[in-house]
Formats: C-alpha cells, sequence, structure tokens
C-alpha cells in the first residue's frame, strides 16, 4: 500500500469523543521510549507526525491520524513510565481500558516491543490484558538495527517461546528499524488485508 496523506486529527482524554468509528483503526502503544513515535513517522513517511518523545509520558491522549482518507492509526500513551504518579497511572488504565474496549472500529492492537531487551515482564502482564478483553493484536519488536541479527532473532524467540507458556495462538508479530527502514512495507501489506476484510465486512 501506497501511503498518499497522513494527518493529524484529534487528541482526546475518551473514547467517547474519538472521531466516528466508522473506518478501520489500529492502535500502538508500547513502553515509554520504545520507538513508537519513530515508527508512526516511518510508516506514514512523514518525519514529524508522531511526536518523538523527548519527555516522556507527556502525552497522556488518544492521538488520532487519518491515512490515506481511509484509515486511522491511534498513537496511545505508553505504559511503564517510572515518573507516573498512582493518580496518572490509574487514569491512564481507566483511559486505555475503555478505549480497547468501546472503540468498535479497532481493528488489531500493534504492541511494541524493544528488541534489544530480554523479555519483559510489563510486556506480557499488558498482552494478558489484552487476553481478557478479548483485544486483538500483533507484536512489533523495534530498534532492530541497535543489536546483531542473532540477538534480536534470540530476544523475539525467546519472548515467543514465553508466550507459547500462556497463549493458545500466537499473532503474527514483525521487526522493524527506523534507521534501515526495515518492517514498513510488511506491515503496510497487513494493514492492507486488514483493511480489505474491515470494509468487507461493513458491507454486508
Ligand atoms: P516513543 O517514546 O516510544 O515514541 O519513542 P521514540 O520514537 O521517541 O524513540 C525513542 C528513541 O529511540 C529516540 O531517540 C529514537 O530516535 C530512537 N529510535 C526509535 N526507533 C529506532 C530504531 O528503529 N533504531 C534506532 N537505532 N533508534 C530508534
Amino acid at each position: 500500500m501506497e501511503i498518499r496523506s497522513a494527518k493529524y486529527l484529534i487528541s482526546n482524554v475518551s473514547v467517547e469523543a474519538c472521531p466516528k468509528p466508522d473506518k478501520p483503526e489500529y492502535a500502538f502503544i508500547g513502553r515509554s521510549n520504545v520507538g513508537k513515535s519513530s515508527l508512526i513517522n516511518m510508516i506514514t513517511n512523514q518525519s514529524k507526525l508522531a511526536k518523538t518523545s523527548g519527555t516522556p509520558g507527556k502525552t497522556q491522549l488518544i492521538n488520532h491520524f487519518l491515512i490515506n482518507d481511509s484509515w486511522y492509526i491511534v498513537d496511545l500513551p505508553g505504559y511503564g513510565y517510572a515518573k507516573r504518579s498512582l493518580t496518572q497511572r490509574n487514569a491512564w488504565e481507566k483511559m486505555i481500558a475503555d478505549y480497547l474496549q468501546k472503540r468498535t472500529n479497532l481493528v488489531t492492537v500493534f504492541v511494541l516491543i524493544d528488541s534489544r531487551h530480554k523479555p519483559q515482564k510489563i510486556d506480557f502482564e499488558f498482552l494478558d490484558k489484552l487476553g481478557t478483553w478479548g483485544i486483538p493484536f500483533n507484536m512489533v519488536f523495534t530498534k532492530a538495527d541497535k543489536s546483531t541479527q542473532r540477538d534480536v532473532s534470540k530476544n523475539v524467540r525467546t519472548f515467543i517461546e514465553q508466550m507459547k507458556e500462556d497463549w493458545e495462538f500466537i499473532p503474527r508479530s514483525f521487526v522493524t528499524s527506523t534507521i534501515k527502514f526495515l518492517g514498513r512495507k510488511d506491515i503496510l501489506s497487513y494493514i492492507e488485508e486488514l483493511n480489505d476484510a474491515f470494509n468487507n465486512s461493513e458491507k454486508k
């Protein structure tokens, strides 16, 4: 899929205020500094669409972008900010839980995982929540250029092996690098397939 246009639309604190759910939507989430903004910018071919976070945890909003006038990317505030207060964490939990459970046009959640690290508890905890709520997701292993291919493969393999202990079905995963422009085509073809499925089911 070619990206013909990518526009920032709106930021909200609640799912109720989000744009009309009439187009397929893809949410991106992960730990702070995982490379989410860089990934959204790479996918959309824009250098500054999503703001790369100098100050982690600053943007506590549901951010909508309209792509090719036909589908949405949503940049969600991530988890695991050490500096967040308990009140802020609770507000985040509620907003994210609400958004994920109520957003009827949400096709899948891309959960970003730093490929440099061994599996982290906090990522599994988030996947568990998605499982409990029955929300479809895919894993995106980011920053693949930062370690050797061997280490990336090992971390991905270990992550998936660990998932198999709890999950019957392992969703498709992607390996990305915004430096090497890796993974963009695969993610966009996948989104294109899902967009077609969404639009066909809407027609019925
Ligand atoms: P966010 O907080 O998850 O939105 O993360 P950012 O997109 O702001 O990225 C955090 C840091 O990681 C920044 O310094 C980015 O330049 C860097 N980064 C993000 N993706 C990559 C990547 O694929 N490769 C490398 N080498 N650095 C990356």
